[in-house]
């Protein structure tokens, strides 16, 4: 088995999900007292959250590279960092160290193909939602044409995430505004919904749409183990 390097803290409360999710999907693949081999560095997300308010991505990109090395030192066989919006950085942290860096958006672009999905819906951090690094990547490099809400719901979104989601509070209320924006889009044509968020999952699951959801938080999960167990 080879050990999975997790970048973590962003927030710890999806890093916690991203724990359980690993170690039971290697439980399954293996059976009997089997579990994950991770390497864990958690930062402090204040740090991170300041970094990502100022526009400080080159600082914000330094400091993820260095906890890449970090993992790389204590023997981990590949990077993730567990949240979407910090990929803004994710050619700085692939840089950094010889192993590889398993990508999000291109683990969940590869889910969103297998279901023939062509026009999913983002939820997300405004960061995600709003720059290149993501949106773009999915449509130049996978043909996906994402789609984002508008600028009020975005505001929603974001406001939901960074006040509740990454503190581990969870209200019916944001579900509600949650479901509404989706509902909204999907009428209007997305025929998809992008968790492009490692919070979202709180919030929201697939038993609540009829079309495919997306949760990048186990799809990146999914795609660690896969690479760990690979002969
Ligand atoms: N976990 C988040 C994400 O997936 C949000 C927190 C952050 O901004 O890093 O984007």
């Amino acid at each position: 088995m080879k050990t999975i390097g997790l970048i973590g803290g962003m927030s710890w409360v999806s890093t916690a999900i991203y724990y359980r999710l690993i170690n039971e999907a290697v439980n399954e693949r293996l059976g009997g007292y089997h579990s994950a081999q991770i390497a864990l560095w958690s930062v402090d997300f204040a740090e991170i959250e300041r970094m990502q308010v100022a526009g400080d991505w080159g600082g914000a990109g330094e400091r993820l590279a260095d906890a890449a090395r970090r993992l790389e030192r204590a023997g981990a066989d590949v990077i993730l960092i567990t949240a979407n919006t910090m990929h803004k950085v994710a050619d700085a942290v692939g840089a950094a160290v010889r192993i590889p860096f398993i990508h999000i958006a291109d683990a969940t672009a590869s889910e969103i193909k297998r279901k023939s999905c062509r026009r999913p819906l983002l939820l997300a951090t405004a960061y995600t939602m709003e720059q290149e690094f993501y949106v773009g990547r999915l449509r130049q490099r996978h043909d996906i044409d994402v789609r984002v809400p508008n600028a009020r719901d975005r505001a929603v979104v974001h406001r939901v995430i960074f006040e509740e989601l990454v503190h581990d509070d969870v209200r019916p209320k944001s579900r509600a505004a949650f479901m509404d924006i989706v509902t909204r889009e999907l009428q209007a044509g997305a025929d998809g919904v992008i968790f492009g968020c490692t919070e979202i999952c709180l919030l929201l699951s697939q038993d609540d749409f009829d079309v495919p959801c997306f949760d990048t938080t186990a799809i990146h999960a999914q795609a660690a183990v896969d690479f760990s167990l690979a002969s």
